[in-house]
């Protein structure tokens, strides 16, 4: 039971860690600065878990000192008994009237940060680190700063504690994010994620492009290669030249 009061600590962090791009980013950006380091992913009834199975040899290839524990939480059926969307269900994606495209899920950012801080709660880990970004984005509300604020100051009245919600991605394009991960890891992390994450909504892993997996044409896939298209452009990143 003493683990559950267990005082957050400076030197430990809970990366929200799916298995794509912005999250994979994010965890080698926390392995830089925290002594110690768990990683969170959620099941919600992803139309493909092909993400989630990118988690474990993304893990394996960022093996560090510093990653601790990995933690899966399965709100299968939390989310997906409010309703389907794109995201967990078969339907075409599309833009809705609203402005926000129908892979939008309502709620989801929310849960999982709160998920995340009852789990850093009890590991004594201050800092909760997730990749959502307002810079290059599909423009889901909850991806915002001032919500990722409003939801640091409710989570830290309600539990008592004082955590920090890191957003490292949130000022960033696609393209930044592509270099932060080269500052951070150099080419050997580039290729990590260029290999092994996964971003594309449809679940493709049949056709390679240079800035990984996808359908290519989803609107995450877009947003990835498009940023790859001008970081390569911009930093003169080539395959030879590696
Ligand atoms: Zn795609």
């Amino acid at each position: 039971m003493t683990q559950f009061n267990t005082p957050a600590t400076e030197g430990g962090a809970l990366v929200l860690f799916s298995g794509g791009q912005d999250s994979t980013t994010c965890l080698a950006w926390a392995l830089k600065r925290f002594a110690n380091v768990e990683t969170v992913g959620f099941r919600y009834g992803q139309r493909h878990a092909v993400e989630m199975d990118c988690r474990t040899p993304i893990r394996t290839a960022l093996t560090s000192v510093s990653l601790g524990a990995d933690h899966i939480v399965d709100l299968t059926t939390a989310i997906g008994g409010l309703g389907q969307t794109a995201m967990t269900a078969d339907i075409a994606i599309e833009m809705g009237e609203s402005g926000l495209p129908n892979t939008f899920v309502p709620g989801r950012n929310l849960l999982f940060l709160t998920c995340a801080a009852a789990i850093a709660y009890r590991r004594g880990l201050k800092r909760i680190v997730t990749g959502v970004c307002e810079t290059d984005y599909s423009g889901y509300p909850d991806c915002r700063d001032d919500t990722i604020k409003a939801m640091q100051l409710a989570l830290n009245l309600g539990m008592e504690r004082r955590f920090v919600l890191e957003t490292p991605l949130m000022w960033l394009d696609k393209a930044a994010t592509w270099a932060m991960a080269a500052d951070l890891g150099g080419a050997a992390l580039v290729d990590v994620i260029r290999e092994r994450t996964h971003t594309c909504y449809l679940g493709d892993r049949t056709h390679r492009h240079p800035w990984g997996y996808g359908c290519g044409t989803c609107p995450a896939c877009q947003l990835r290669a498009q940023g790859w298209v001008r970081w390569t452009t911009a930093s003169g990143f080539t395959e030879i030249a590696r």
